[in-house]
């Protein structure tokens, strides 16, 4: 059991304990974090906005050298990081290690971008790209430290000062590795202030804050755009999805690309924001697909994600399964195919586990279909032309990402083009297709804004011209 404190400059502030448990066994407290009230998110604050003008004064070379220090902190204590990760998140030690290596190339492929920081030279002017100061990063519970590295060194990198602020579900391992950073960098360049909602809100709203990155549900998206508004914060909304999958009829329907179908739906028990979460098969090929997941699916051992033989781990909370439950309820006459194995039926009664499901039969205006179900019931549609497809993945507020599949790359480009989302996979889908080089956010529920690769960098500098006096006609 760990119980840390706040991150707040170099020092440590003592407030009431958040408990955190383990959703693999909910009776088990994994440890305890601090709920920051209004004068230990201000406190915070104010650590980063003092640290801001020498943090920002260093070259952009000296600044990458640091998130390279950084990495090494996470390559270092592997097993240890990925056992409380497992522990918080209930993901498994696979998944675990997944967004662990995700981190630290994050960190190193952003230290990589220093010339990104390079002045842009005109003829009477030049301009430069200026940190914005303090940097309010704002995260999910679900891949906690690989989403924070979506944010954090790159908002380092361009000379600002960062107030993290973990979720109350899932903040350990996040606050734990930010006090090591803390001590790492100079004192007040990384704070992290763990809570609730209320932390998060004070934070957004605070005068001092130049700049939010916030990822979670589009609901409290629309809540952070609306407590940044007074002071014109500029703001990243990384939000929800209800990513479709186009299976075409000439797709490569072996073994591995199931798998990787399967693993685009079901890791982390569907609880990603890139998820395939609505899967469109062209009517030839329905069956063929159905039945190949279905092989696939019967493999999966749902357990606690600390054992070895575990694929697959529980939802994070209670209302979470019961929620997904619920949405598997309102199907009427599609028929839910429920698939693998419970590790221990004892174990997967006392957490918060499901069996891995596929839905067939089902229609359009389903709300399994419609509503972001985070979860592993995956509803498998048919359609019968490109233009269907295109029109039922479209057909949705959300759009984070998409995926289609097909031995014809040109035709599968064209159809690509056609989708309003962030980003299109090709013969792939989430996080292990994902190019961490390449802008990656979303339209319309899904935000706005993009994080990653020098677009991400530049994210987090406004540009600033300074033009020499001449005489213009
Ligand atoms: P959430 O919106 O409940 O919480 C996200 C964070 O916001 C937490 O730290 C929370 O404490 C904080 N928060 C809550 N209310 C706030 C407020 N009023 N002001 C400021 N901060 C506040 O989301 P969650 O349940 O932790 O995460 C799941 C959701 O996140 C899903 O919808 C998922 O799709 C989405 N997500 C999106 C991405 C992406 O990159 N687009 C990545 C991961 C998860």
């Amino acid at each position: 059991m760990i119980d840390l404190p706040l991150v707040i400059g170099d020092g440590r502030r003592p407030a009431a304990g958040l408990a955190v448990r383990n959703p693999a066994r909910p009776a088990e407290v994994v440890g305890y974090a601090p709920v920051a009230g209004p004068g230990d998110v201000d406190a915070a604050v104010r650590s980063a906005h003092a640290a801001a003008g020498g943090w920002g004064a260093l070259p952009w070379e000296g600044r990458a050298a640091r998130l390279r220090d950084a990495a090494d902190l996470l390559a270092a204590d592997q097993a240890e990081w990925s056992r409380l990760l497992v522990r918080e998140t209930g993901k498994t030690h696979a998944e675990a290690a997944m967004e662990l290596a995700r981190t630290t190339r994050r960190f190193r492929q952003t230290a990589d971008l220093a010339d990104a920081g390079a002045d842009v030279g005109y003829p009477d002017s030049i301009t430069l790209r200026a940190p914005y100061g303090v940097a309010a990063l704002i995260v999910p519970w679900n891949w906690p430290l690989s989403i924070l590295a979506a944010k954090l060194p790159q908002a380092l990198l361009a000379g600002n000062t960062a107030v993290i602020k973990p979720s109350p579900l899932a903040p350990l391992t996040t606050l734990l590795f930010a006090q090591r950073l803390a001590t790492l960098l100079t004192p007040g360049v990384v704070n992290a202030v763990s809570g609730a909602a209320e932390t998060g809100a004070d934070l957004v709203g605070h005068p001092l804050v130049g700049r939010i990155d916030f990822t979670g549900s589009t609901a409290t998206g629309r809540l952070v755009a609306a407590l940044a508004a007074p002071h014109l914060t500029p703001l990243t909304l990384e939000l929800g999805g209800n990513d479709a999958a186009i299976v075409r009829s000439d797709a490569d329907l072996g073994e591995p690309a199931l798998r990787r179908l399967a693993r685009a739906a079901y890791a982390a028990a569907g609880q990603v924001c890139m998820a395939v979460k609505r899967l469109y098969v062209h009517r030839s090929v329905y069956r063929e697909v159905v039945d190949g997941l279905r092989d696939v699916l019967a493999e999966t051992v749902v357990g606690d994600g600390l054992a070895p033989d575990s694929t697959m781990g529980p939802v994070i909370t209670a209302a979470a399964r019961d929620r997904i439950t619920g949405l598997l309820g309102t199907v009427g006459d599609a028929t839910v195919h429920r698939l693998g194995r419970a590790r221990d039926r004892a174990e997967f009664d006392r957490g918060h586990f499901l069996l891995p499901s596929l839905v067939t039969g089902i229609g359009q205006d389903a709300p399994l279909v419609q509503q972001e179900q985070f979860g592993p019931a995956l509803p498998v549609l048919p359609f019968d032309t490109d233009d269907e497809a295109v029109a039922l993945a479209g057909d949705t507020r959300y759009g984070l990402s998409a995926s289609i599949w097909s031995t014809d790359l040109d035709r599968a480009a064209v159809l690509a083009r056609r989708l309003r989302v962030g980003t299109v996979y090709l013969n792939g889908h989430g996080p292990a297709a994902q190019d961490d080089h390449a802008p990656f956010g979303g339209t319309r529920d899904s935000g706005y804004g993009r994080q990653l690769g020098r677009t991400g960098v530049l994210g987090f500098t406004a540009e600033q011209t300074i033009t020499t006096w001449k005489d213009r006609p």
